[in-house]
């Protein structure tokens, strides 16, 4: 048996013995496609006595929250091979991710590739284990698409910085522990030369937190203001003034990671289901509608383009490659598909895609309803898709402005 199939034994007898039976896919907690029941750690995280800390505590115990990172920073320390492999069989035992956030997705790549070994030690063991929730503090209210327009500033004071101004549409800061955030240092610079990137406690008296309440009654979303609030001068990224080219890199980790999110679909023929229990079905058990089957049958191809092609770059990666701008292809197109493909749902689903609560609806059909409405934002976060439309014409292109 060659060493990678005895990993995969390894895995898979670890995993099965390992993953309790609420951490799988189908079991009953509330609505999967709309992520509950996954865990995204922190001190404000309320569920500490819950199967999903225990699951938790056991993949971190492993590095393998983490799978590639270092075995040095609490990573599981595995080859890209190894870490397929581990992928492979939590997807065939149904086993749910034992940890997200942008900890693991934003901040560690990023500290990782830029970080200093101080900084490395410091963030990544806890992000690994789970006991830090980050949230990311770069749209401001007159900065958005216009990133480089920030306007909070921080001024050096001694081994500090101060920081004042606001942040807004900051994910999660409510539940968050600290925050990665773009802030100017130098206001006199050409607007992308002044910005540093630096990591501020969210729990001290200058950082105030607001929810913003959605039509939805749901909150995903604060406001984050910034009054004298200190930031170690050690928890500056990359360098001062050197911001910009940090915001890029983590935009990368942020696009890659939400293209790839689309890529897991637990149910590849959810299309063809819905409409055979909606539409019906002709003898011989084909979907009785021409012409639905024909937009199936071309966004599932091209949904399984994109998932061959984000294979191939991925493989094709040289070790040590980080997603430039080309992140921005698979951004746009994996979010515009997703929008798609998920209004073509509720579409089939008719009168029963469009139930908010309540009786008269099961809870699969209120899943697509909020999945399409949330599908709505995914090509507005990490930039929109006329900005990556832009970026792709210019840095991937290479047209001119
Ligand atoms: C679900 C979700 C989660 C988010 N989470 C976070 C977070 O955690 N942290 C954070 O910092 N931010 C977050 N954001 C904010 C997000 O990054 C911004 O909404 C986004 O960058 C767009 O900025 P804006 O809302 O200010 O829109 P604007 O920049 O005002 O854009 C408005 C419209 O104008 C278009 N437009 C603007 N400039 C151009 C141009 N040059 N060319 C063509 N069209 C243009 C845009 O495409 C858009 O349609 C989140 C947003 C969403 C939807």
């Amino acid at each position: 048996m060659s060493d990678l199939q005895e990993f995969r034994e390894e895995v898979r007898a670890w995993l099965d013995a390992n993953c309790p039976a609420s951490l799988r896919w189908g079991a009953a907690v509330g609505n999967e496609a709309l992520g509950d029941g996954l865990y995204w750690g922190g001190k404000k995280e309320r569920s500490a006595a819950t199967d999903a800390k225990l699951w938790l505590d056991r993949m971190a115990a492993r590095g393998w929250t983490a799978p590639t990172w270092p075995k040095a920073y609490g990573g599981g320390g595995l080859s890209k091979e190894e870490a397929k492999i581990l992928a492979e069989e939590m997807r065939r035992l149904r086993c749910k991710p034992a940890l997200v956030g942008f900890g693991l997705t934003m901040i560690g790549p990023l500290l990782l590739q830029y970080g200093n070994e101080q900084q490395k030690s410091r963030f990544l063991p806890e992000i690994v284990r789970g006991e830090v929730r980050w949230c990311q503090g770069y749209s401001e209210p007159e900065a958005g698409s216009d990133l480089a327009g920030l306007r909070a500033r921080a001024v050096r004071d001694g081994d500090f910085y101060v920081v004042n101004g606001q942040k807004v549409w900051t994910s999660y800061a409510d539940k968050s522990d600290w925050m990665f955030m773009l802030v100017r240092t130098d206001p006199d610079k050409p607007k992308h030369e002044g910005i540093s990137f630096m990591l501020i406690d969210m729990d001290q008296p200058g950082v105030t937190v607001k929810p913003i309440k959605l039509i939805s009654g749901q909150s995903p979303f604060c406001e984050t203001f910034l009054e004298d609030a200190r930031v170690s001068a050690e928890h500056v990224v990359g360098g001062i003034n050197n911001g910009w080219t940090m915001a890029k890199a983590l935009l990368g980790h942020e696009r890659s990671m939400i293209s790839e999110a689309f890529n897991e679909s637990e149910d590849k023929n959810e299309l063809v289901s819905a409409a055979r229990r909606y539409v019906g079905v002709e003898s011989g058990g084909r979907v009785a509608d021409a012409a639905l089957r024909d937009r199936i049958a071309q966004l599932t191809m091209d949904k399984l383009c994109l998932e061959l092609t984000l294979k191939r770059t991925k493989e094709a990666a040289k070790l040590g490659h980080q997603p430039g701008p080309e992140a921005s292809i698979f951004k746009y197109y994996a979010t515009e598909l997703n929008k798609d493909r998920s209004a073509l749902l509720v579409g089939i689903l008719g009168p029963q895609g469009l139930g908010w609560e309540g009786e008269g609806f099961d809870e699969d059909e209120l899943a697509h309803t909020r999945a399409w409405l949330r599908a709505r934002g995914n090509s507005i976060e990490g930039g929109t898709s006329e900005i990556q439309l832009n970026i792709i014409a210019k840095r991937v292109l290479g047209l001119p402005d």
